[in-house]
């Protein structure tokens, strides 16, 4: 067998081996490992989006192969729900693009626009996303640290100049994974002015733009001025409707940025299968997506308050977020990231995941996912009060 290409070196070590490795091992002894940290969906997909797809699947001319770019209806319902949700009009032919899921888009625009030597500003912690592909690519991840006291934004103050010039790309992700943060029009709008001023593409990943809480909106990168001129937005059907499974995303914005990752999606897949393209219109268009969304936003907040309560009952500094399902939780002193999730897991047989996993500044948190029902939640914090001596 020839080596792999020496571009797989750059890829930084499964961070998740050895949490993995220990939980097989509590697996084996027999105790009934609670997870807490995978950030997928345990509910259903919306029956309306099933009913679609029941449809869709019976239409022969869905099983050819589909638009790469995705059709157009799919692109003209997610321009629709853009201007719905968020205001700005984008024109469907020239400024979207069906995804095979989100992070297919965000992984390949890196490679549309990152040369070897290349800057990318990522934040960090982070989704792994980010970095991996700018390394792959032969660039340079530029770590933007996420702080406590700034709200978890980056400081683009605190960008070198020289660093600024080089950098090709913006990666900004709000609602936050894995901090829960959020993001102000203000900040977003500083994003923008920084990006024109040092020619930045930003690419907003606003995954979590539903999942909000007490009230909160979550805003588009768009509600900034100047935005269209250096930005896209990547937009997901995978948390707000349960369907990670499915593969269903796309992108809106800029129309060249559009254009040059169209030519990397032409030349690798082709597209998405139109029948879950209209399962996802369904999604995108009907009338009860509103009611569904708001009533699992409910669950995750219910959740989330029994997690923080009993977070705080141990001694844990947990406070609730605004958007996301992760609750980004300090650990106490005297312990990392890895050695608090792995006396969570010895100890009570729940797994969590630890916050360096999503890059050195990550260290000295766990993220914990809310994608169970309460009952395993409240078995897990029980657990917890039981068997860590905080
Ligand atoms: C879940 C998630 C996505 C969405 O991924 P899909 O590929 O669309 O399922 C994108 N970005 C972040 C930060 C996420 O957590």
């Amino acid at each position: 067998m020839p080596q792999p290409a020496t571009r797989l070196a750059s890829v930084p070590p499964y961070l998740f081996a050895e949490i993995d490795r220990k939980k097989r091992e509590v697996i084996a002894r027999g105790v009934d490992v609670i997870s807490l940290g995978i950030g997928d969906p345990d509910q259903p997909t919306p029956r309306f989006v099933i009913d679609a797809m029941h449809r869709a699947i019976e239409n022969p001319a869905n099983h050819q192969y589909p638009d790469y770019e995705g059709s157009l209806a799919f692109r003209q319902a997610a321009c629709q729900f853009y201007a719905r949700r968020f205001g700005p009009r984008f024109d469907p032919a020239t400024e979207a693009l069906a995804l095979i899921g989100s992070k297919e888009g965000l992984a390949h625009i890196i490679w549309a626009y990152v040369d070897p030597g290349d800057v990318v500003l990522v934040p960090d912690p982070g989704y792994p996303v980010y970095r991996t592909h700018t390394r792959l690519a032969g660039g340079t991840p530029h770590l933007l640290p996420l702080r406590a006291e700034n709200g978890f934004l980056p400081d683009l103050d605190a960008v070198p100049e020289e660093v600024a010039r080089k950098a090709k790309l913006l990666f900004l992700n709000y609602p936050n994974n894995p901090t829960g943060a959020v993001a102000t029009a203000d900040f977003y709008q500083k994003a923008v002015n920084f990006a024109r001023k040092y020619d930045i593409l930003i690419v907003s990943d606003n995954a979590y733009s539903e999942m909000t809480y007490d009230g909160y909106v979550a805003p588009s990168i768009f509600a900034a001025e100047g935005a269209r001129e250096v930005a896209v937005e990547f937009w997901s059907l995978s948390k707000p409707f349960n369907m990670t499974g499915w593969r269903i995303g796309f992108v809106v914005g800029n129309a060249a940025a559009i254009s040059a990752l169209g030519v990397i999606k032409t030349n690798t897949d082709s597209g998405q299968f139109t029948a879950v393209q209209e399962a996802a219109i369904a999604a995108l268009t009907s009338p009860e997506a509103e009611a569904f969304i708001a009533e699992m936003n409910e669950t995750y907040r219910r959740r989330r308050d029994m997690a923080v309560a009993g977070l705080r009952a141990i001694g844990l500094d947990a406070s609730p977020m605004k958007g996301s399902f992760y609750l980004w939780v300090p650990v106490p002193a005297g312990h990392t990231s890895a050695s608090f999730a792995t006396l969570l897991l010895e100890q009570a047989g729940v797994v969590v995941t630890p916050g360096s996993a999503y890059g050195e500044h990550g260290e000295g948190y766990i993220r914990i996912s809310l994608c169970v029902p309460e009952e395993r939640l409240q078995e897990a914090l029980e657990r917890m009060r039981r068997f860590v001596a905080v």
